[in-house]
């Protein structure tokens, strides 16, 4: 996924812009250089906001996912993310990060950390593992519990962060922001840097895989993440950016996102989807190669077909050089690629609220006024 500057505010960093250019390079060649696959929908946490849905079909085997692997190499995936679920519950992992490597990939594990076992770690470069990333919801245990619901883990993925840093592995937290830690936000970032990690606050909650709006109840209302942006903004500067480099005619010429176009993601039951967070199926690698589905898929090509001209109320909108357009968000919160989804407008809003306050209203994010 590209960076968003939505609700995921991550710290900038030099492979993160070579990774966005890359994108931007296969979206226009159509090159899958970016595959997400969910390794299981298992998981040894119960966090309260977790869209994921487990199904009673058999997760890809590591045969399945051999081929795999070979197939989305030979299409030019050059990164390759495993998520879940939480990967560290499939046994097989290092057979899987074994081929992965063997075909060249570099590699983001995704994991809640509270599983790794201490002897992977020094593994993990051999495999070509660029980078960790980790979710965390507090900085001390009650908080970061009360969202997992299982006693002990905040203690276990914070020793598996301290462990995989002394190995010298790049580490990025997801500060997943909710109802239950908003209050400690910044000790939240505190902690990730006192751990040596780099972070991004993420507080955009998503509907379940299956369309229950159960995780909602735990969004916090986005006019209350105001400070959050904020916070963001005169820590790792953005928006100036965004404002001062957006021309109109340019971006309207442009497409949307990567999503089909430069990047996919793979469910363990092998369906293909354009991207994570976009719920269009389009297509099964258990019925068709990876190849015949992101050559030929009808739902690729809609999705490819997009450019932001076509999106009738974001072409005219006057938020648009603060807002970074989500087809897939639109998708699930309206069942439209084109119709704007109500939050990401929410949000785009206080991004413009927030520019003002800080570079019109006589401050600079160089000289913080908290
Ligand atoms: S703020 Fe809403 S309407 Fe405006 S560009 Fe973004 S998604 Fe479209
Ligand atoms: S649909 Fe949204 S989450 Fe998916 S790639 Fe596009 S911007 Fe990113």
């Amino acid at each position: 996924m590209t960076r968003s500057r939505g609700w995921v505010l991550e710290t900038s960093s030099r492979s993160q812009d070579a990774l966005d250019s890359l994108i931007k390079q296969a979206s226009l060649a159509l090159v899958p250089a970016v595959v997400k696959l969910d390794l299981t929908y298992a998981c040894n946490q119960k966090c309260v906001h977790c869209c994921v849905v487990p199904e009673r079909r058999e997760d890809l085997s590591l045969e399945e996912i051999r081929v795999l692997f070979a197939e989305i190499a030979d299409k030019g995936c050059l990164y390759l993310s495993l998520s879940g679920g939480e990967i560290f519950l499939r046994k097989d992992l290092p057979d899987i990060l074994e081929e992965a490597q063997r075909c060249g990939f570099s590699l983001r594990l995704m994991t809640n950390g509270s599983l790794i076992p201490p002897e992977m770690i020094p593994r993990m470069r051999k495999y070509r593992v660029g980078e960790v990333d980790v979710s965390l919801y507090g900085d001390t245990a009650e908080v970061h519990e009360s969202v997992t619901r299982v006693a002990g883990s905040f203690e276990k993925t914070v020793a598996s962060i301290r462990r995989m840093r002394e190995a010298g592995i790049r580490i990025k937290i997801g500060l997943i922001i909710l109802k239950q830690n908003i209050h400690r936000f910044r000790q939240m970032v505190d902690l990730a840097e006192s751990l040596g990690t780099t972070w991004n606050l993420d507080g955009s909650i998503l509907r379940r895989f299956d369309g229950s709006e159960a995780p909602l109840a735990f969004q916090v209302p986005v006019s209350e993440l105001a400070d959050v942006v904020e916070y963001r903004e005169r820590r790792m500067p953005d928006l100036k950016h965004m404002k001062e480099a957006w021309n109109r005619e340019k971006w309207l010429e442009g497409v949307p996102c990567g999503a089909g176009r430069a990047m996919c993601t793979i469910s363990p039951y092998g369906d293909v989807f354009p991207c994570s967070v976009m719920p269009m199926l389009a297509g099964n690698i258990r019925e068709q190669s990876f190849a015949e589905i992101w050559d030929h898929s009808e739902v690729l090509k809609r999705v490819r077909a997009i450019r932001r001209r076509d999106l009738e109320t974001c072409a005219t909108c006057e938020l648009a050089p603060f807002c970074v357009l989500c087809p897939g968000r639109s998708v699930l919160d309206n069942g439209s690629l084109t119709e704007p989804s109500l939050f990401r407008c929410s949000e785009t809003a206080i991004h413009r609220d927030v520019y003002e306050k800080i570079y019109l209203e006589g401050g600079s994010c160089d000289e913080p006024r908290e």
